[in-house]
C-alpha cells in the first residue's frame, strides 16, 4: 500500500505528534474531543522529509494526495476549494513535532483572487471584510511564499492610512482596502514580474512548499540550535477551513493562557483583538486588549471559551496556550498547546498541578525544562538601589529579570555589542522572528508594541530574558538612533534599566544582586528532583566563593578544582610566574614553597565550603602560554623578583613557546618533566585535609587527587608514585590515618582507549570532555568557533559540540572506558567534568553510561539535579 502523507483531523490523536506535529495532533485531539474545531486536514512530517529528499520538489503522488484531502475537505466544510459561488478558504499553517513559536510561516483566506473576494463581498453583504481578507491574503503569500517583504507592503498601508487621517487598519473602509489589495497586486507585480496567482491550487501548493522551506529558514535554523531540535524532524502542514475574525465588531481573535505563563497564577490570562484577524495579535502590530473584556462584549462566547478552557486544561494536564477566533459570535478553536513559561511560573504550575491531584511527582519533574531555571539564578536588581531610582515609563511586564544594558536598536547591533562582552538594551518598534539572535545576546528587551503575547515576549520568556513589551509612550527615531521617552532623549549607547517584573524603564543602571532561590517551589522541585536522579551533581569549583554559591545551589561535592585558576589575582600570579620562569629546580623549589601555602589555605576552604561531600583536586594543568608574562613592566618584576636580566626572562619566555599549545606541555607532562609541582600540591591538599578533618572529625574527608590528560598508563604511575611517596610521609607523621584517593581525567584518546590499562593505576576517572572533545574531533577548542558556523549552515553537525556532547563519537570513548575501566577495578567511580556536565541532553547521556556524578559551574547545579530526575525518570537505573 503506497505510504500515506495525509489525515484528516478526525483521523489523528495527540499521540501522533511525530506525525502530525504537535499543532495537527493537538487540532485532531481537539476534534475527537468534540470541541469547535474548523475543520482540515494535516500533511505529514514525512511529506516535508519527503519534500527536502525530492530536491525541494512535492512529488506528483503528494500532490494528488494533497488534492484527494482537499475534496474530503469539501464534502465535511459544504464549500468547494476554488468555486465562484460558495468557496472554501484555507489556512496554510506549519506545525512541528516541538513548539517553534513565530519561528515558522503562516497564510491565511488562501484561495481567494478577483472573482472569489468580489461573490464573498455580494453574499455576506459585508464588502469590507472580503477586501481585508484579500489584501491580507496577497501581503502573506507574497511575504511567505514569494519573499517579497512585508515592508512594501506596510509602506503601502501606512500611505493609505496618512491619505484618509486615520491611524488604524480597522478604519479603512472596504475601497480603500479595495485599492491597497490593487496596489499590492501591482507591487507584487513590479517585484516578481507576473501576475498575482489567481489559481487557488496554484496558491495552495505555493504555500505547502513555502512552510516546507521554511523549515530550513535561517531562524528557524537557530531557534533549532538553541533548543536541541533536530533538522530531521520536519515540519507538518494543516490546511484548515478559515474562520474569520475580521467579519466587523461581533468578531475577533486572540490568544490565551489557563495559567499565568510569567507568574503560574492560576488565572486565565489571554488578550484578543475585535475585527482582526490571527497575524494582528501576536504580531503586537496593535495592542490588544485583556481577555476579562470578552466577559463584558460578549459574555456567552466568553463563558463557552472559559468551559472549554478548562476541559483542555485538565485533559491535557498542563497549562494551555490557546488560539481561537470569534466569527460572528461563533467561537472556533485553532490550536492548544502546553504553553511555554518562565522559570518561575513553571515550577509554581508544576507543584501545584501536584497539589491538585493532576499530575504526578514524576510527571512534574519531566514537564520543567532545565535549561530556564537559569532564569531564577540570576540576579534581580538591589532592593535599595530601585527605591531610589525614578522610572521613566513603563509598560508591560512581559518576561521577568532584571537588565542593565546599553542601548541598541538592531538585533545585528546587539549580537556584536553581546559578541565583546557588551551589556546592551535591545530597544525595537516591535521584535520578529528575524531578531532572535539579538535578542539572545541582549541582557533585556524593550518594544514600543505588542503586547503579552507578542513575539517579544513569547520569545523572551521562553529564553528567559527579561522584556518590557508595549512602551507606547517611547517616540522612537530608528533612522537617528535614538528614542524620546517622557521628553528626555536617549541615544545608543546611553545605559537604562528594565524590570522585567513590574514593566518600569529606568534611565540608568541599577546595580544587582543575586538571585533568591528560598522560594518554596524551587526548593520543592529541588528536592523532588533528589528524590528521583540516580547521578550525584558535583560542581566546578576553583575559589572558596565559587564553592560556596555551589553548595546552596546543593552540590554534592567538587567534581573538578582546576588548582591554575587559583593564581588569576595579580598577588599570587607573580609566584606563579616565578614556578614557570625557573631555570634550576632549587629556582623552582623556592617559587613552590611560596606558592604552597596559598593552595593549602585555599583547599581547606573548599573542604570546609562542601561540608564533608568529596572534593576532587586537579594537579596543574596550565597552558603555558597564558600565564607568562607579556607586558615590560611584568617581565621586568619578574626578572627582579628572580635575580636575573630582562633579558634573560625574555629568553625562558622564547623557550616556553609552543606552535600548540593546547597540545602542549600541559597536564601530568608538566609533573613528569617536574615531580617538585606534584610533590608541593600533594602537600597543600594533604595537610589541607588533615587540618580539616581535625576540626570535623566526623567528616569523611577523602581527597580526591587527580591527574590531567593522562594518556599513557606508565606516566601516570609515574606521576602517582610521587604523590603515594609523598602522602604517605605526611599521613604516617600526622597519624591521621586519612585516606585519599589517587584517579585521573579521561581527556586523551589513547586514555579511553586503554582505559583497562589506565584503571590499573586510577582509582577514580573524570571525563574532561573539553578536551575529549577537541582530541577526538582534532580541532583545537579555541579555533573551532571560527569554522563550525559553516558546518552548521551546510547540516553537517546540528550543534556545537563543545556544549552538547557529541553522542556517536565522544560519548562512544566514554562508554568503551567506563566499561574497561570497571572491568580491572569494579570499585571504581567515574564522573564528568567537561562543559557537557551541566548540558541537559549530555547529562541524559552521562546517565545511560552509568556514570557516577557529573559536575558543572556552580549556576548549572540546579539545572544538573533536575535534568539528573529527567534523565532517571526516562530510563531508570536499577
Ligand atoms: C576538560 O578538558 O574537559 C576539562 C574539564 O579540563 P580543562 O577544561 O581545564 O582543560
Ligand atoms: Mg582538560
Amino acid at each position: 500500500m503506497a505510504k500515506k502523507y495525509c489525515y484528516l483531523f478526525s483521523e489523528g490523536n495527540a499521540k501522533m505528534r511525530e506525525l502530525l506535529g504537535g499543532k495537527g495532533a493537538n487540532l485532531a485531539e481537539m476534534t475527537g474531543m468534540g470541541l469547535p474545531v474548523p475543520q482540515g486536514f494535516t500533511i505529514s512530517t514525512e511529506a516535508c522529509t519527503q519534500y527536502y529528499e525530492d530536491g525541494r520538489q512535492i512529488n506528483p503522488d503528494i500532490q494528488a494526495e494533497i488534492m484527494e484531502y482537499i475534496s474530503k475537505m469539501e464534502n465535511i466544510c459544504g464549500k468547494k476549494f476554488g468555486d465562484n459561488e460558495n468557496p472554501l478558504l484555507v489556512s496554510v499553517r506549519s506545525g512541528a513535532r516541538a513548539s517553534m513559536p513565530g519561528m515558522m510561516d503562516t497564510i491565511l483566506n488562501l484561495g481567494l483572487n478577483e472573482k472569489v473576494v468580489n461573490v464573498i463581498a455580494d453574499k455576506s453583504g459585508n464588502p469590507r471584510w472580503a477586501w481585508d481578507c484579500y489584501r491580507r491574503f496577497i501581503q502573506m503569500y507574497s511575504d511567505v511564499v514569494m519573499e517579497v517583504g512585508k515592508k512594501y507592503f506596510e509602506q503601502l498601508i501606512d500611505k493609505m492610512k496618512e491619505e484618509k487621517g486615520v491611524t488604524q487598519d480597522v478604519e479603512l473602509t472596504a475601497d480603500d482596502l479595495k485599492t491597497l489589495a490593487n496596489q499590492f497586486k501591482a507591487e507584487y507585480k513590479s517585484k516578481i514580474g507576473e501576475e498575482f496567482p489567481d489559481d487557488p491550487k496554484e496558491q495552495l501548493f505555493g504555500a505547502v512548499k513555502a512552510v516546507f522551506r521554511s523549515w530550513d529558514n535561517p531562524r528557524a535554523n537557530y531557534y533549532r540550535m538553541q533548543n536541541d531540535i533536530p533538522y530531521s524532524w520536519g515540519t507538518a502542514v494543516n490546511v484548515q477551513m478559515m474562520a474569520f475574525g475580521n467579519m466587523g465588531d461581533t468578531s475577533g481573535t486572540g490568544v490565551a493562557f489557563t495559567r499565568n505563563p510569567a507568574t503560574g497564577e492560576k488565572k486565565l490570562m489571554g488578550e484578543f483583538l475585535m475585527n482582526a484577524q490571527g497575524e494582528d495579535v501576536v504580531a503586537g502590530v496593535r495592542t490588544p486588549m485583556p481577555i476579562d473584556k470578552m466577559k463584558e462584549i460578549m459574555p456567552e462566547v466568553y463563558e463557552q471559551f472559559q468551559k472549554i478552557c478548562n476541559t483542555l486544561e485538565n485533559h491535557y494536564r498542563d497549562m494551555q496556550d490557546m488560539e481561537f477566533t470569534i466569527e460572528d459570535k461563533h467561537l472556533y478553536m485553532l490550536q492548544t498547546r502546553n504553553g511555554k513559561r518562565t522559570a518561575a511560573a513553571a515550577i509554581k504550575i508544576a507543584c501545584d498541578l501536584i497539589d491538585e491531584g493532576m499530575i504526578s511527582e514524576k510527571d512534574a519533574i519531566m514537564q520543567i525544562d532545565p535549561k530556564t531555571l537559569d532564569a531564577l539564578l540570576h540576579p534581580q536588581f538591589d532592593a535599595a538601589a530601585l527605591k531610589k531610582a525614578k522610572p521613566i515609563g513603563n509598560a508591560l511586564p512581559a518576561s521577568p529579570g532584571a537588565a542593565t544594558g546599553e542601548i541598541v536598536f538592531t538585533a545585528e547591533d546587539a549580537v556584536a555589542e553581546g559578541k565583546k562582552g557588551k551589556k546592551v538594551i535591545l530597544v525595537r518598534l516591535e521584535t520578529s522572528p528575524e531578531d532572535i539572535e539579538g535578542m539572545h545576546y541582549a541582557q533585556g528587551i524593550l518594544t514600543v508594541r505588542g503586547g503579552m503575547t507578542s513575539h517579544a515576549a513569547v520569545v523572551a520568556r521562553g529564553m528567559g530574558t527579561c522584556c518590557v513589551s508595549g512602551c507606547g509612550a517611547i517616540k522612537m527615531d530608528e533612522e537617528n538612533k535614538q528614542f524620546t521617552l517622557n521628553g528626555k532623549v536617549y541615544k545608543e549607547g546611553d545605559v537604562i534599566s528594565l524590570d522585567g517584573s513590574t514593566g518600569n524603564i529606568y534611565g540608568e543602571g541599577i546595580p544587582t544582586v543575586a538571585a533568591d532561590t528560598s522560594s518554596g517551589y524551587f526548593g520543592r522541585i529541588m528536592e523532588l528532583s533528589d528524590k528521583y536522579k540516580a547521578l550525584a551533581v558535583r560542581t566546578n569549583a576553583d575559589t572558596p566563593a565559587d564553592a560556596k554559591q555551589a553548595a546552596s545551589f546543593g552540590a554534592q561535592g567538587i567534581g573538578l578544582c582546576r588548582t591554575e585558576h587559583m593564581f588569576f589575582e595579580p598577588d599570587r600570579i607573580a609566584a606563579f610566574r616565578e614556578m614557570i620562569c625557573s631555570d634550576t629546580v632549587e629556582e623552582r623549589e623556592a617559587a613552590l614553597a611560596k606558592i604552597e601555602p596559598m593552595q593549602q589555605s585555599d583547599f581547606e576552604k573548599l573542604y570546609e565550603a562542601l561540608g564533608g561531600y568529596p572534593v576532587t583536586i586537579r594537579f596543574l594543568d596550565p597552558p603555558l602560554h597564558e600565564f607568562v608574562p607579556t607586558t615590560e613592566e611584568d617581565i621586568a618584576a619578574l626578572a627582579k623578583a628572580q635575580n636575573k636580566t630582562v633579558a634573560q626572562i625574555k629568553q625562558i619566555i622564547a623557550d616556553l613557546h609552543e606552535f600548540n599549545p593546547m597540545m602542549g606541555h600541559r597536564g601530568c607532562r608538566l609533573t613528569v618533566t617536574y615531580p617538585e609541582i606534584a610533590k608541593m600540591q600533594t602537600s597543600a591538599i594533604i595537610k589541607a585535609a588533615i587540618n580539616v578533618k581535625k576540626k570535623h572529625p566526623d567528616w569523611n574527608i577523602v581527597p580526591e587527587i587527580m591527574i590531567p590528560l593522562t594518556g599513557e598508563v606508565k606516566e601516570l604511575a609515574f606521576v602517582k608514585k610521587v604523590v603515594v611517596a609523598t602522602a604517605d610521609e605526611l599521613i604516617e607523621k600526622s597519624k591521621s590515618g586519612l585516606k585519599y584517593e589517587v584517579g585521573t581525567m579521561i581527556e586523551i584518546p589513547r586514555a579511553a582507549l586503554t582505559a583497562d590499562e589506565i584503571a590499573k593505576e586510577a582509582e577514580f576517572f573524570c571525563f574532561g570532555t573539553n578536551d575529549l572533545t577537541q582530541m577526538t574531533f582534532g580541532f583545537s577548542r579555541d579555533d573551532a568557533g571560527k569554522f563550525l558556523p559553516s558546518y552548521y549552515e551546510n547540516k553537517i553537525y546540528e550543534s556545537d559540540p563543545f556544549a552538547r556532547l557529541d553522542q556517536a563519537g565522544v560519548g562512544k570513548l566514554m562508554d568503551m572506558a567506563v566499561t574497561l575501566g570497571k572491568k580491572t577495578r569494579p570499585t571504581m567511580h567515574c564522573g564528568i567534568c567537561g562543559e557537557h556536565g551541566g548540558d541537559p541532553s549530555s547529562i541524559e547521556f552521562c546517565h545511560k553510561i552509568g556514570l557516577d556524578y557529573v559536575s558543572c559551574s556552580p549556576y548549572r547545579v540546579p539545572i544538573a539535579r533536575l535534568s539528573a530526575a529527567q534523565a532517571n525518570i526516562k530510563n531508570p537505573r536499577k
